[in-house]
């Protein structure tokens, strides 16, 4: 199967860095086609305007989406804005490997999404939900946080840490037609021994190794 990996910290050698290494070396393993977008390392420009297109229809006034749907139709997607979107087309599974920054993407992650998920190609006309493009298409978050779980339960100081990340599960993924994997949940890995470390990064893997037998869990509405 195909998987993109798409993955963003400033430190390649912190705990989401090991990550992300872990998921390419298992999938590519386990017989896997394996893309990734290292979006610190591409230093991606997470900034929209009108460098996001060749060119636009528009002179006056920049309204970007009215702008994507002509460039969905006219081929006018920038170059590096053409080349992620082929990798989301391209892939069976999209993996998200990130650290939560106030509670949600960090910001070039969020911006590769504001660019990346153009109307006219990755949604619109009808193209949502049940019947979004992607629909067959399986996306999960790899996310750590820095605080302990028990803080992130639904009376705990920072809540239900599933209703934090609903709004990329079904604002982005569902909203797109993607099928949601449980997300993958590390809490505060710099507070965890070495073993400990170890250990998380092994039960990744382990679940990657079977990570196309697993279902879509169900959104809730909180
Ligand atoms: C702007 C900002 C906003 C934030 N917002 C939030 C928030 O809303 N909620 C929240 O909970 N947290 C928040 N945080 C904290 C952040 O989420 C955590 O710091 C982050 O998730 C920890 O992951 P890391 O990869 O950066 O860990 P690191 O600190 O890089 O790694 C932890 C340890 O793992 C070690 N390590 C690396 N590779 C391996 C390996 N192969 N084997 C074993 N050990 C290894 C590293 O050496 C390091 O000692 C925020 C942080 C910032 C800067």
């Amino acid at each position: 199967m195909n998987v993109l990996v798409v993955y963003w910290h400033p430190e390649p050698q912190s705990f989401n860095g090991a990550m992300f290494q872990r998921t390419v070396e298992t999938l590519k393993s386990a017989g896997h086609e394996v893309k990734t977008s290292d979006l610190h390392a591409m230093n991606f420009n997470p900034v929209s305007g009108r460098h996001n297109f060749t060119q636009t229809q528009d002179t006056e006034f920049f309204k970007q989406q009215l702008e994507e749907m002509h460039a969905a139709e006219h081929d006018g997607f920038s170059v590096d804005i053409e080349a992620e979107i082929e990798k989301l087309e391209w892939s069976d599974l999209v993996i998200f490997q990130f650290p939560l920054w106030w509670f949600g993407l960090p910001a070039m992650l969020k911006g590769w999404v504001d660019r990346v998920f153009a109307m006219g190609r990755v949604y619109g006309g009808g193209r949502f939900y049940e019947n979004g493009v992607f629909k067959g298409k399986k996306a999960m978050l790899s996310v750590t946080m820095g605080g302990p779980e028990e803080i992130y339960v639904k009376d705990g100081w920072n809540g239900d840490l599933d209703a934090i990340l609903r709004p990329i599960h079904r604002g982005i993924l569902e909203f797109t037609g993607f099928s949601v994997l449980a997300p993958q949940k590390v809490f505060g890995p710099a507070r965890m021994s070495e073993q400990q470390r170890v250990d998380e990064l092994t039960r990744y893997g382990e679940r990657l190794k079977t990570i196309f037998s697993e279902s879509a869990i169900e959104v809730g509405q909180y």
